[in-house]
Formats: structure tokens, sequence, C-alpha cells
């Protein structure tokens, strides 16, 4: 558990292609001493956090002054089971690469980097107040509690089904850093004939078939897709730009009611203290 602010010990890349664009991107890693995570895109830098994101369709998405970057949520878990509080990612296109389509790239890079710890704290929140934000059936809160805690909950045709799953001490969770994004077998020729997922493969994403999983290899973990939403969540819960302490409990969430639940807790100072 990381006490003040950090950052990475040296400049690293990290390229890959857009899961969507199709095209390839490079990442290049930049210690930074001011506080918060951001990108710096055609020269302009935009913040990591939650009041840039500007579209959550399919991934999360943050923009400023004409420059967006999407699908910065993997990226942004790997940041959070880093440590990593302070770091500037210059990229040269307007997608995070989706690699193998978990945060486990991004983390290694981190972990080789290593860490340079400053003096100044200042990186928990953590929660005063429940706050709850909910769309048709799904919903996801945070109440007050001495950890990051996480329960989850997803529902899906078969053979998904439902999965629950509740992750206690999230910072030591390391089997939801490599857990890979997934979609159903039907839903990949819309999002194709969309122009969409370009850069999607069986190399990049779990697909789910009639019966069956479709990639050859299979599952990495028996609760592999719940786990990808939890790394969702996480990447999304750090657009807060702190480490928040708190219970969430969430149902069929997504990139929208996340960043939702976190304009609900910055809405009302008394719902939080940072530290
Ligand atoms: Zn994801």
């Amino acid at each position: 558990m990381i006490k003040r602010q950090t950052t990475i010990n040296r400049i690293f890349r990290i390229t890959g292609i857009g899961l969507h664009t199709g095209q390839p991107v490079t990442l290049e890693f930049i210690p930074r001493r001011e506080f918060g995570i951001a990108f710096v895109f055609k020269g302009i830098t935009i913040p990591a956090r939650y009041d840039m994101v500007a579209d959550t369709r399919l991934s999360t998405l943050i923009a400023r002054d004409g420059a967006s970057v999407s699908t910065i949520e993997h990226l942004m878990a790997a940041f959070y089971f880093s440590g990593i509080t302070n770091c500037l990612v210059y990229i040269d296109g307007p997608e995070v690469p989706i690699l193998d389509g978990s945060a486990w790239e991004f983390y290694q890079g981190m972990w080789k980097a290593g860490i340079y710890e400053f003096q100044e704290n200042g990186v928990y929140l953590k929660v005063q107040r429940a706050v709850e934000v909910m769309h048709n059936d799904a919903w996801v809160r945070i109440k007050p509690h001495n950890t990051l805690d996480i329960t989850m909950t997803i529902e899906f045709r078969q053979p998904v089904g439902k999965q629950k799953k509740r992750v206690t001490d999230v910072e030591n969770a390391f089997s939801i850093i490599n857990s890979r994004t997934f979609t159903l077998l039907e839903e990949i020729e819309a999002i194709k004939k969309a122009g969409l997922a370009k850069g999607g493969s069986l190399d990049n994403a779990v697909v789910i078939g009639m019966d069956d999983i479709v990639n050859p290899q299979g599952l990495r973990y028996r609760k592999e897709l719940v786990n990808h939403k939890i790394l969702d969540l996480i990447g999304d819960l750090y657009t807060s730009g702190f480490r928040i302490m708190g219970k969430v409990e969430a149902n069929k969430t997504g990139h929208y009611l996340n960043n939702l639940l976190l304009k609900e807790l910055f809405s009302d100072p008394a719902n939080y203290s940072i530290y």
C-alpha cells in the first residue's frame, strides 16, 4: 500500500494497435512531479480525470480543446495497481492500444520502470457518505469503508449467465490485472459493420460463442469475465484522481455509470475527505 505521491523511475514505451481504429499507436511514459495522471496528444495535455470524460459508449474517452484519447480504462487500472499517482503519457494516436485486452502489459512496463516516491501525501480519498447512481436495472453505489472493497454482478446470455465476485482488498487482487475484455459473438458483426473494432481479434478479447468460449485457449480464470468488469471499474474509479477507500457494490455497471458515480461523489465535499 503506497502512502505518498509517486511517479515512474524511468521513461519507457509501449506500442500496440487500437481496438477500434486498428492503427498502431505508441505510448511514452514520462515521470511527472505534478500530481495526477495526464495524457498528451497533439501537444494538448488532457488530465485523466472524471471531469474530462466526454464519451462512455464504447470505452472511457477523455477530451480537451479538440484532442481526445479513448480506451483509457485498462491503463488507468494498471496505474492504480502499480501505485503510481503522477505520470505523463505521450500518445501518437487517439486510442490507447488494446494489447492482450487486459492491463497486464501496462502493469509489467510500470513494474520494470520502478517507482519514485515523493514526500507529498493527498493520494487517498475516503468516502464519508454513501452515494448511488442507477440506470434501468444497472446501478453502482459506494459507502464508507477502510479499504477499496468491490462486489460486482454481471449477467449475460448463456454460457455466461449471472456471475458475482467480491474483492475485499483490491490493491492486492492480482487476478484482476490480466483478465481480458470480452464480447458476445453476435455483437461482433454489428460492431464491424459500424466500422469499429478494426483491431479486434482472439488475441485481444474473449469471444463468447453460443455454447462455449471461442478462444482456443479458453479463459484465464473461471471468473475472468466478472474480473474484467472489476478491472474496468477500478480504471474508471482511478479517474477520480485518487485511490478511493470505500465499499463498492455494482450490478451490470459500465463506463457511463462509473463516471456518473464520481460526478455524484464530487458534487458535495461532505461526501469524501482527502488525505
Ligand atoms: Zn475493459
